[in-house]
């Protein structure tokens, strides 16, 4: 097995495109443990661990840019925390501090599982993903990226390179429901945002079926019944019927991790608390 560590994203094109089935490495959180169980045998490897511009974080004012390899321990805390809570909370949920410091947004995409906890946020702010290879960079809307099981828009010869997400003014959040409190891959998973500027709300679901998913029609049910521009109380009673259209949207199935019949409540609950938090004082 060849393993190349370029030290800029140049070299890593180039080497990309000298070999497009080589397999990239970042933080090896999930790839390693394919590779222990020997579902992946990797002839070429590209380790990105030495790229400095994969860990770039880019702010224009109104939208943020993070870099595939930044590892979620610097967005648990400081600026992306501060300008993306959702992230921050997300980030703050993944593995243990080991997994934190290696894993990265880039090896989320990269899997694309329906339960990676970096999706569901990254759908729910309508993020554009950079890809780039040694000819060509483009810009892929995250909900054309993710394709379904573990499968993505990322052309052979591409890089990942960074997902940009707008700087919201309002509320936003995210929470899981695992087999217990750490350490724990989601059985269902919600992150909720609202826009107080263009007076919407976003919710995304991970875990309850093949990829991410947006709840659209909750999302036009809840902004035709609340005025969301202004800062409001939710009652219980409209954050139950909330939670209830937002689960009606999932697609869960059962597996060893939970039944389809629990993913759901869990993701009633789950939106219905996010969106109740949305309007505490
Ligand atoms: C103990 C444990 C606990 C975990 N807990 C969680 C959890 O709570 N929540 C969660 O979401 N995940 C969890 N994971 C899974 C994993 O940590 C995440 O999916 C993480 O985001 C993977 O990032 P990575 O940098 O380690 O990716 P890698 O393992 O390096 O790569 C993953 C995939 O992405 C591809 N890839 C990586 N970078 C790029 C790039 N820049 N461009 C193109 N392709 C790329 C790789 O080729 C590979 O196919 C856990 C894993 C372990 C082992």
């Amino acid at each position: 097995m060849s393993v190349v560590v370029p030290r800029t994203l140049t070299d890593a094109l180039r080497a990309m495109a000298a070999n497009p089935s080589a397999l990239l490495l970042q933080g090896g959180t999930d790839l390693m443990v394919e590779i222990n169980f020997n579902h992946r045998k990797p002839v070429d490897v590209i380790a990105l661990r030495k790229i400095h511009e994969l860990r770039a974080v880019k702010i224009d004012g109104e939208t943020i840019s993070i870099g595939a390899g930044l590892p979620y321990q610097e967005m648990e805390s400081g600026q992306i925390a501060e300008l993306v809570p959702a992230l921050g909370q997300a980030a703050r949920t993944v593995g243990s501090p080991q997994i934190r410091a290696a894993g990265s947004l880039g090896g989320n995409l990269g899997t694309c599982s329906p339960a990676g906890d970096g999706l569901p946020v990254l759908s729910a702010l309508d993020a554009m993903i950079n890809l780039r290879s040694a000819n060509a960079s483009r810009n892929v809307s995250i909900h054309e990226f993710m394709v379904g099981v573990k499968r993505n828009a990322k052309q052979p010869g591409e890089i990942i390179v960074s997902a940009t997400v707008p700087i919201v003014r309002g509320w936003q959040g995210f929470a899981k429901v695992g087999v217990r409190n750490a350490m724990v891959i989601s059985v269902a998973s919600c992150c909720l945002v609202v826009d107080r500027t263009k007076g919407s709300i976003a919710v995304a679901l991970g875990a309850v079926g093949p990829t991410v998913i947006r709840c659209r029609q909750a999302e036009q049910w809840l902004s035709t019944n609340v005025d969301l521009k202004q800062d409001a109380m939710i009652g219980a009673k409209l954050a139950k019927e909330f939670g209830e259209r937002v689960a009606n949207e999932a697609r869960p199935i059962d597996d060893h991790r939970g039944t389809a019949e629990y993913r759901r409540h869990a993701v009633a609950t789950l939106a219905s608390r996010l969106l109740q938090r949305s309007g505490a004082r």
